[in-house]
């Protein structure tokens, strides 16, 4: 029997429903799809909407929870596609309404800390920590535009990281990087030994069929990649590994104008853009620091201090 938070599946069957968790004594409701295979296998853990308004990643693992069936899968998949109800309720940006943090800075999380950082305590504790893989779905958030990509944490443990990265390829997207966010549920899940992966598709608000697809055959892809489901759908480009990335950050508050586009290939000290005031001036001139792609880019003219530019990748 596969129970969580209330919900039970039997072998061979589907579950679905809303399930209740308390946060910091406010009540939480989570949709969760629980498939349980036929046969036995691995657990794979799916969840989506760490971001709320990512929405691409969101309705990819609705899909995969309203279609996989559970009489051809070998193992148990967890889907949970709105891990941060306030934040898709609100339609945030980065962070979690209640106590403004970024919830994917969070994991493992603290019971009994703020909001965020118990949540994440409760997503970690009681779903994630249930996986022998875990997959993590991204989409580009309101203000940002992007290339699609796969990260996974390494943790110094060869096999396990193989594992991770043994996945990313298999998710199928052109991408694959190695991440360095401490805090990310997908680097908390590698650091407690569960090979784990954030997939990344989507931005701006948009949830086009081609990266809602993308996500979600690639969730498909890992699964037969683990030997939980037979076919492979669709033939998919050899990843590029890139080993790294540089983020930019803005230096201070002003308007953003960026000399270059998601997914553009650039060159060290090529000219990305430059902040500004509102009267012109500017405050901060953005020369890339390697040659690689832009992997994503901030689109919003509004910046603030602190926040993201753009990263490259190479
Ligand atoms: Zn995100």
């Amino acid at each position: 029997m596969l129970t969580l938070a209330g919900l039970s599946a039997a072998p061979g069957e589907r579950a679905q429903g809303m399930v209740t968790t308390k946060v910091t004594g406010v009540e939480v409701q989570h949709p969760l799809f629980l498939i349980n295979g036929a046969r036995p296998g691995p657990t794979l853990v799916v969840t989506a909407g760490i971001h709320g308004a990512e929405y691409a990643s969101v309705e990819a693992a609705l899909r995969l929870g309203q279609t996989l069936p559970a009489d051809t899968l070998q193992g148990q998949v967890i889907v949970l596609p709105i891990a941060n109800p306030a934040a898709f309720a609100a339609r945030s940006i980065y962070v979690t309404p209640p106590d403004g943090k970024n919830l994917n800075r969070q994991f493992p999380g603290a019971a009994q800390g703020t909001y965020s950082q118990a949540l994440a305590y409760w997503l970690f504790d009681q779903v994630i920590r249930r996986a022998d893989a875990y997959i993590d779905l991204h989409g580009g958030d309101l203000i940002e535009a992007l290339v699609p990509f796969v990260i996974h944490f390494p943790t110094g443990h060869p096999t396990l990281d193989q594992a991770s990265t043994d996945m990313a390829r298999a998710f199928g997207i052109e991408y694959v990087l190695q991440g360095n966010t401490p805090g990310s549920a997908y680097a908390a899940a590698a650091q407690a030994n569960i090979p784990a992966i954030l997939a990344e598709a989507g931005g701006q608000g948009i949830w086009s069929e081609e990266n809602i697809e993308l996500l979600h055959q690639g969730v498909r892809r890992v699964m037969a990649h683990l030997g939980m489901i037979e076919s492979v759908p669709a033939t998919t480009p050899t990843p590029v590994m890139l080993d790294r990335w540089a983020w930019l950050r803005a230096e201070s508050d002003g308007v953003f104008y960026p000399q270059v586009v998601a997914g553009g290939q650039v060159s060290a000290g090529q000219d990305l853009g430059r902040v500004a005031d509102v009267f012109g001036h500017t405050l901060q001139s953005l020369v890339a620091p390697m040659d690689g792609v832009v992997l994503f880019l901030v689109t919003s003219l509004a910046m603030n201090k602190g926040d993201p530019l753009l990263a490259i990748a190479g």
